[in-house]
């Protein structure tokens, strides 16, 4: 690894430990692509404090800019492959410092490898504020979802042409944005990306579930999953999720 390399990757966790405070609850959800995790994320957000990252939504929003690390995003992100760590950190310690993460967050997306799990709890030392969330489901369910997904291009919501379908054909329900296919949800990019996911899937569940506290879900409905969630997280801690109402 090169010097600067080094040197940036080492005050990026530097620069990350000084903010991340002891009174953020952070809850990181792992799973394959397809699991469901931004649709989890995002109705667990909207029902709590806690609001919702996800790595994937973040670095689509850096392609919309049409500077030259878009260019070599995109050439990563199109073929399913993973972005290198010097990108994703920064993208992802310039998100976690703004106000609404004060008291913590929903992650999504991250860490996707054993050295990003790592990097993650020597920046958040704080054991017992930070619970991984294992979301599981079959191969043939994945296929479906991610063959049938749709987002919104504006809020990044995310919708299935048959399983969740918008009100309004083409159009989000909650900001009118218009509705797209990711480039990456294509037969083959889909396989790409799950071979990705398995082969880096089993060091970081070792280590995490080893150490962290962890909870496994199955997400074979939305709801029955929601609930076995906040149950769980709430055996853990029940002031962990502070709801709203
Ligand atoms: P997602 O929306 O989580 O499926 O992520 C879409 C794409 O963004 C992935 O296929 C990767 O190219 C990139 N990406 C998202 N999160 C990460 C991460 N933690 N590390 C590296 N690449 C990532």
């Amino acid at each position: 690894m090169s010097k600067i390399k080094t040197v940036f990757i080492l005050s990026t966790f530097l620069f990350l430990g000084s903010f991340l405070s002891a009174e953020q609850n952070i809850l990181v959800f792992l799973g394959p692509p397809g699991a469901g995790k931004g649709t989890i994320c995002s109705k667990l957000s909207s029902t709590s404090h806690l609001p919702h990252i996800s790595t994937g939504d973040l670095l689509r929003e850096q392609l919309k800019s049409e500077d030259p690390l878009s260019n070599e995003l995109r050439s990563y992100m199109s073929q399913g492959q993973l972005v290198p760590d010097e990108v994703i950190l920064k993208v992802l310690m310039k998100r976690v410092q703004k106000d609404d993460c004060s008291k913590g967050f929903i992650l999504d997306g991250f860490p996707r490898t054993k050295s990003q799990a790592e990097k993650l709890v020597a920046a958040f030392p704080q054991k017992d504020h930070l619970i991984f969330v294992n979301v599981s489901i079959s191969d043939d369910a994945i296929l479906e979802r991610l063959q049938g997904r749709l987002i919104c291009q504006n809020c990044s919501r995310p919708y299935h042409i048959t399983l969740n379908p918008p009100l309004s054909k083409g159009k989000c329900n909650h900001c009118k944005g218009k509705l797209i296919t990711r480039e990456d949800d294509q037969s083959d990019i889909i396989l790409k990306r799950l071979d990705i996911y398995k082969a880096q899937y089993a060091p970081i569940k070792k280590f995490l579930k080893e150490n962290y506290q962890w909870i496994e879900i199955k997400n074979d409905s939305l709801d029955e999953c929601f609930l076995s969630l906040t149950e769980k997280v709430n055996q853990i801690d029940p002031t962990f999720l502070e709801i709203k109402d």
